[in-house]
């Protein structure tokens, strides 16, 4: 093969991390030929390029170990998956089978966990757009329905007059636990007072019975001690709504929001060292459930963790394309995955896999999708030695958030796989074609182009 000419850069190495062949040992250890046993040029070859695979392995193990962390501390403990941050089947179905129920926020996502063959009581229903008719399914499904403003509270008592019946619903609680910028425009706010006007309204109009309290203090969430003050927010609530209204909280439902062990743009730290074990949160909240609950009683803990269970259950396969050098001296190459399919490099610096051995010098590379947009940046600066096209790159964690708010823009979305736990591999979403993008679209008659 013909090399092209490159016209010649200085570039400043990076010598003290050279081993004998010239490459740095950091790159070294950044080679994956294979995910799960699966060689990638394998799966490449046969499902395309670009390529999420997810490992069924993977996301039954972060399951169990975080599920773990907490039904070893606490006596009653329930976890709820969070749809928007991976609602693909075959990851639902897996987290459904190891004992969590669904957590929804939108008709359409309460429609896909009861498509999936989900019973209603078995569905946490959030969110601030429940639409009466959604209410009204969700409420005689006796789905748990977790009422986030006063408008809420209006429709669900018409409901109940309409199905002549009472309905079980939980409110959400927003407040301070020390995390900024505070998330308060979701359910009722505490130090206010407005939560507990919420509960006299409710406990006014006779139509709804209050069990549960939910709130959801952020994402990314790196300091467990919020969670300790969260929960003895909740707990102290609880027992003011008992005491003086009569309702029984049977659950608590404390949220998501743990952190990946992916590494935010702008910080030092590598994620290990970065990101408190889930053992942390497990030990602050149990300790906080612990101090304040009344001896005996032990309220339903829920939890909705979406983000710390399937981001690091996925990886990206993208291959590059092109290269080319960039006026400022720095190396460029364009792949074949952007920020259409990968939404969370708008936050994420994510780890960077090389599917081969490499030789030569490396330096400061920057990865550019396939979009036609200035915005279109995978990583915008990373120690890379010199790839050739058709060189693929594993890119990961990339299970949470990306399947959920990718976008048909550009390019279609690809392929998605799974390895299952015996080694075999199934397509869960297929590429897209044509037909699926223009199927919703209609030409009036008179736009019709003859040629
Ligand atoms: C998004 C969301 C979650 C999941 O959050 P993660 O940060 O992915 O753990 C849980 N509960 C509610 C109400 C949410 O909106």
């Amino acid at each position: 093969m013909k090399k092209v000419y490159e016209k010649p850069v200085i570039t400043k190495l990076e010598t003290g991390f050279m081993n004998k062949f010239g490459g740095s040992p950091l790159y070294a250890r950044k080679i994956r030929k294979d995910i799960d046993g699966v060689p990638v040029s394998e799966l490449v070859e046969r499902y395309g390029s670009p390529l999420f695979v997810i490992s069924e392995r993977k996301l039954r193990e972060r399951y169990r170990k975080i599920y773990n962390a907490f039904s070893s501390r606490y006596p009653n403990v329930q976890f709820g998956w969070s749809y928007k941050t991976n609602y693909l089947k075959a990851v639902c179905s897996v987290l459904h089978q190891e004992g969590a129920i669904a957590e929804v926020v939108s008709a359409f996502e309460y429609e896909k966990a009861r498509n999936l063959g989900i019973d209603g009581k078995n569905i946490i229903f959030n969110g601030p757009h429940k639409t009466l008719d959604i209410l009204e399914k969700a409420a005689s499904e006796g789905a748990m329905i977790h009422i986030d403003h006063f408008d809420e509270i209006i429709d669900l008592e018409k409901i109940a007059d309409r199905l002549g019946k009472k309905i079980k619903v939980a409110i959400r609680v927003n407040m301070d636990t020390g995390i900024h910028p505070q998330w308060d425009r979701f359910g009722f706010n505490l130090e206010t007072g407005q939560a507990l006007d919420a509960v006299k309204r409710i406990a006014t109009g006779g139509k709804l019975v209050l069990n549960g309290l939910h709130s959801h203090i952020g994402t990314f969430i790196l300091e467990p001690e919020a969670y300790g003050k969260e929960v003895e927010k909740l707990v102290k609530l609880a027992y003011e709504i008992e005491d003086n209204f009569g309702f029984k909280i049977e659950y608590l439902d404390i949220g998501g929001g743990f952190p990946s062990k992916n590494k935010l743009k702008g910080t030092y730290l590598p994620p290990d060292v970065l990101v408190p074990s889930v053992e942390e949160y497990a030990e602050k909240i149990t300790e906080a459930l612990y101090s304040n609950l009344r001896p005996g009683d032990f309220p339903k803990l829920i939890l909705e963790t979406g983000r710390a269970i399937i981001d690091e259950a996925e990886y990206l396969i993208t291959t590059i394309f092109a290269s080319k050098r960039l006026p400022d001296g720095r190396k460029a190459y364009i792949a074949d995955a952007g920020v259409n399919i990968l939404f969370t490099a708008f936050w994420y610096k994510f780890n960077i896999e090389i599917d081969r051995e490499v030789q030569g010098t490396n330096e400061p590379s920057v990865i550019y999708g396939p979009l036609c947009m200035n915005i279109d940046v995978i990583d915008d600066g990373t120690m890379l030695p010199p790839l050739e096209r058709g060189t693929r790159l594993i890119i990961s964690p990339v299970g949470a958030y990306n399947n959920t708010q990718w976008m048909q823009f550009i390019e279609y979305r690809p392929n998605v796989v799974m390895i299952m736990e015996d080694g075999s591999v199934e397509i869960v979403r297929e590429r897209e074609d044509i037909s699926d993008i223009e199927r919703r679209e209609r030409l009036p008659e008179k736009l019709r182009i003859n040629q």
